[in-house]
């Protein structure tokens, strides 16, 4: 190769050097040519809050979203690490529940604050309660409420990561902010009459007490004012798939008989043999069931489906 050519074919490198270079993260394009961002959540829950405040400016994906899957036993794919890497936000639920996806953003130049926990916006959390930005802290040693993972169950917490998700969406495209904020207010909105239809279930749900096969819906069952009864160990035990003692089991058995509790809360999505016979235990007993499960149900949102979930416990509760 001659000098000149030599030379092109250098500068032609580089120039696809730097296009490559320069695009920052995975943002990828709309149609129009603008900037859309690339979201990568653990599960389909936190896709739909992705994608509820971002709308067109974020294309968002989910490595778990089926009620097929349990996403405390998942293993990520070559494909979750590849769509990972090409993520500009990254949203896990944190405290336990999905380490995959540490694992997947671990070693990646994500920007400060794009790797986003839903632990962190629990109200009281750490230093900074409520909306504030999330820290990019090492989770080991933090100690949550009850030290109860599934932190999508309480509205307050979600409303709570929908505002910072706008804030994160506006550092990276500072031109939609406007757009992203008033996204993330209607968002809340729409939490508030949730909140607010918990509230009203206190009438009648207040010091009730209910039992769960898993820790799911303990966050929305406890904001109603219920008091978790579950004898101590079932809950662990059924969620790690482990076999709950005879003892405990003929506990929570004798509680759903003598309607010591007021309602079953099941876990659909990661239910085996031990649960379905409590379920069988509670409606032979009279107890209502609340169908619960870990990730969104097939043709719901977020908001549509903490609904259903509400009005589940209003039938149960007789309101
Ligand atoms: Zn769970």
């Amino acid at each position: 190769m001659n000098t000149p050519l030599r030379a092109l074919a250098a500068a032609a490198c580089l120039l696809l050097l730097s296009a490559c270079a320069t695009a920052p993260g995975g943002q990828g394009a709309q149609p129009g040519g603008e900037a859309v961002l690339e979201v990568v959540a653990s599960t389909s829950v936190y896709a739909d809050v992705a994608r509820a405040v971002g709308g067109s400016d974020v294309h968002v994906g989910a490595l778990v979203d089926k009620t097929s899957q349990d996403p405390h036993s998942y293993e990520a794919t070559a494909r979750d690490k590849l769509a990972v890497s090409k993520a500009d936000v990254v949203i896990a639920n944190g405290g336990g529940y999905d380490p995959f996806m540490d694992a997947l953003a671990q070693g990646l130049s994500l920007p400060d604050g794009a790797m986003i926990h839903a632990v962190d916006f629990q109200a009281g959390h750490g230093e900074a309660a409520g909306a504030a930005a999330p820290t990019a802290q090492d989770h080991a040693g933090h100690d949550h409420a009850q030290g109860n993972e599934h932190v999508w169950f309480d509205v307050h917490t979600v409303g709570a990561l929908a505002r910072g998700l706008a804030a994160e969406y506006s550092k990276l495209l500072p031109g939609k902010s406007a757009r992203f904020t008033a996204a993330a207010d209607a968002f809340d909105k729409r939490i508030d009459a949730l909140a607010g239809r918990i509230d009203t279930l206190r009438a009648t749900a207040q010091g009730k007490k209910f039992a769960m096969t898993e820790p799911l819906g303990f966050y929305l069952l406890t904001e109603a004012g219920m008091v978790d009864g579950t004898p101590a160990g079932v809950s662990a035990a059924m969620e790690a798939g482990e076999d709950v003692p005879p003892l405990l089991l003929r506990q929570l058995a004798q509680g759903l008989e003598s309607h010591e509790f007021a309602v079953l809360a099941l876990n659909t999505q990661t239910s085996g043999p031990q649960t379905e016979k409590v379920a069988a235990l509670a409606t032979a007993a009279g107890v209502p069931v609340l169908d619960l499960t870990e990730t969104l149900p097939d043709g719901l949102n977020y908001i549509t489906w903490m609904e259903s979930n509400v009005q589940q416990l209003e039938v149960a509760l007789g309101r």
